[in-house]
C-alpha cells in the first residue's frame, strides 16, 4: 500500500505533467471512488477546469484547479487506497479495464485505476483536515510528538499508523522507523522515554527521506501495459525489488537482522502485520 514516500514520489512526477493541462471531458466508471461528492457535482465542477498545482498531504494527492465557469479555484483530493495508480497514458490506448475516473486531456488521459475501488477521487476534503503534522515539516517536533504519545496506551506501532498523531505513515514505514530507533513494537506508547521518543522522531524522518530520494529512480509510466515496482514492491515478474531490498524490517520474516543476524519475527497488531528484530528492539 502506497504511503508518504509513494505518493510524494507520484506528486513530484505528476505535478509537471499536470500543470496547465485543461479537462475536457470526465469520464466516472466508479461512482464510489468519488464519494461523497455527488457524480453531478463532479462532472460540472471539474469540467473544462485547469490544472494549477499538485500537491502531497499525508497520503493524500491535493489537485488544484482552476474552474472554466467561474474562474474560482477548485480542489481534487486523490488516494490510492490499497491498489490505485494515477498515470497519463495516451488517448489511442483505452484505459484499463479497472479504470475508475478517466480525465480526456486532449491528446492524453490521466487516468486514476483501482483494482479494488478502495482509493479516493473527491471534492471532498473532510479527510485532510483531520490530519496531523506531516512528518518532514518543521512543526513536527519532538516535543510535540512525546506530548502526543504520553496520552495513548496503545502500542507504538499500532499507534504511529494513526493519521492524526503524523501524517503519511503507514504499515512499511511504522515497522522500519521502529527498527532504526530499536524501539520495540509493543511497548506502550506512554512509556517510551524521552530518549526513545528522540530517537524515534528522528528515525521516522529518516526512513521516510531515504525513500523519498530512492523512489525518484523508479520508473512511473504505467502506459503501454508497463508496470513497475513502485506500488507492487516487485512482485510483478521480472521487475527488480527497488524497495524490498531497501527495507530492514518489513517483509522479512525469518531473514537475518541487519544488525545481530538474528530472525526477524512477524507478529500480528491491531490485525496488521509487524516486523521486527526481538534481539534489537527489546521493551524497556
Ligand atoms: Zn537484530
Amino acid at each position: 500500500m502506497p504511503e508518504l514516500p509513494e505518493v510524494e514520489v507520484l506528486v513530484r512526477h505528476l505535478r509537471p505533467l499536470l500543470r496547465g493541462k485543461i479537462i475536457r471531458g470526465v469520464d466516472v466508471r466508479r461512482e464510489k471512488v468519488l464519494r461523497p461528492t455527488p457524480l453531478k457535482k463532479f462532472r460540472r465542477a471539474l469540467r473544462g477546469a485547469k490544472f494549477t498545482n499538485l500537491s502531497r498531504r499525508g497520503k493524500y494527492l491535493l489537485f488544484e484547479l482552476r474552474s472554466k465557469t467561474s474562474g474560482k479555484p477548485a480542489r481534487l483530493l486523490g488516494h490510492l487506497g490499497m491498489t490505485g495508480r494515477m498515470f497519463l497514458a495516451r488517448k489511442v490506448e483505452p484505459p484499463p479495464k479497472h479504470a475508475a475516473v478517466v480525465f480526456d486531456l486532449g491528446g492524453w488521459n490521466f487516468i486514476y485505476e483501482d483494482a479494488r475501488y478502495f482509493g479516493r477521487m473527491t471534492l471532498d476534503l473532510s479527510a485532510v483536515e483531520k490530519l496531523g503534522p506531516e512528518p518532514l515539516d518543521k512543526n513536527f517536533s519532538p516535543d510535540i510528538f512525546a506530548r502526543e504519545l504520553k496520552r495513548s496506551r496503545q502500542p507504538i506501532k499500532v499507534k504511529l499508523l494513526d493519521q492524526s498523531l503524523v501524517a503519511g505513515i503507514g504499515n512499511i514505514y511504522a515497522s522500519e522507523a521502529l527498527f532504526r530507533a530499536r524501539v520495540s513494537p509493543k511497548l506502550a506508547a506512554d512509556k517510551l522515554s524521552l530518549a526513545q521518543v528522540r530517537k524515534l522522531h528522528g528515525a521516522i524522518r529518516e526512513v521516510l527521506a531515504e525513500a523519498v530520494a530512492g523512489g525518484s529512480t523508479v520508473p512511473l509510466n504505467f502506459h503501454a501495459g508497463k508496470t513497475d515496482g513502485l506500488f507492487y514492491f516487485g512482485r510483478a515478474p521480472g521487475t527488480p525489488d527497488f524497495y524490498e531490498e531497501r527495507l530492514c524490517v518489513y517483509d522479512r520474516a525469518g531473514k537475518p537482522c541487519a544488525n545481530c543476524h538474528r530472525l526477524i519475527q512477524r507478529i500480528v497488531q491491531a490485525a496488521r502485520s509487524t516486523f521486527y528484530c526481538p534481539h534489537c528492539q527489546i521493551v524497556r
